[in-house]
């Protein structure tokens, strides 16, 4: 059997995948040191027998077998931790590790794949992630960074400027406006009390505030794209993620794309395996790796 691990920056999901599909699943809080996330990563993926290769999808980018966070706020012990080493370790078998992002894309691709060989999936969650097929192949690039789509900028500001800059070091990245966390922050400075992305989404009908916020949000996520489109040429746009999935916020990325001249509107569509996507992606990637 192969475990799947998709590790984010909030929760730790384990999958046992057979012939293709997800058989069991598991899922924990992420934990923020090092010790207390090892302990998590046993508790998850105990399916009662030993697997055989073990796929992961995790947040941040991959090196050499080590991960780092690009946001440094996400999981600050993610500096070089070597993740690919410690998981052989504990089970005693092959590790494949992808950004979860880049599985997500893959695992959104697997589906369309009759359809488009150029793709790009933009998750929009506690963070901003993404993932890019090229000519049917999924790009990591030489240094896992690949589809980090959330880290480039966007002339597009938060509502709630001037902020300090994203965890990354830069001042206008997609994820500063975009990201769940971007949409709590700037909710708590536009209407004077802390909630999370989807308390925001439920207040649109009768807060125009709320509503500027994500529309602003859905504006920048659409120049993102346009951006993407001009460098990659890429036939579909795909959108996951908690914040990418609520209510009506693909209508409102796919309305500001439409706003904008036409050669640079593309199709948006939905992520169709949600949330496993990402243990689905790790999973096929792992079976190609084994050839
Ligand atoms: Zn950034």
């Amino acid at each position: 059997m192969i475990l799947a691990l998709d590790i984010g920056g909030s929760k730790i999901s384990a999958a046992r995948i057979e012939d293709g599909g997800i058989v069991e699943r598991h899922q924990v809080p992420m934990r923020y040191n090092e010790e207390a996330f090892l302990e998590a990563v046993r508790e998850v993926a105990d399916f009662g027998r030993p697997p055989e290769r073990v796929a992961v999808a995790a947040t941040g980018f991959l090196h050499d077998g080590k991960v780092f966070s690009v946001n440094i706020n996400t999981i600050p012990f993610w500096k070089g931790f070597p993740l690919q080493a410690v998981l052989r370790r504990q089970f005693a078998c092959p590790v494949v590790m992808l950004n979860d992002a880049q599985a997500a894309a893959w695992g959104e691709y697997l589906p369309r794949r009759d359809r488009v060989n150029n793709l790009l999936f933009i998750t929009l969650s506690t963070g901003v992630g993404g993932g890019l097929i090229c000519d049917g192949q999924l790009r990591t690039g030489p240094h896992g960074l690949a589809g980090h789509i959330g880290h480039a900028s966007v002339s597009i500001p938060p509502l709630d400027a001037p902020v300090p800059p994203c965890g990354c070091g830069r001042p206008d990245c997609l994820e500063h406006v975009a990201s769940g966390t971007a949409l709590a922050r700037q909710a708590q400075a536009l209407l004077g009390k802390p909630m999370d992305s989807r308390e925001l989404f439920s207040r649109i009908p009768q807060d125009e505030r709320a509503a500027a916020i994500v529309d602003n949000a859905a504006r920048a996520v659409a120049q993102a794209i346009a951006n993407c489109l001009m460098l990659m040429d890429v036939e579909e746009a795909v959108i996951g993620g908690s914040v990418g999935l609520a209510a009506d916020m693909i209508e409102r990325i796919r309305r500001e794309l439409d706003g904008l001249p036409a050669l640079f509107r593309l199709p948006v569509s939905r992520a169709i395996a949600g949330a496993d996507a990402g243990l689905l992606g790790a999973a096929d990637w792992a079976l190609r790796a084994a050839g």
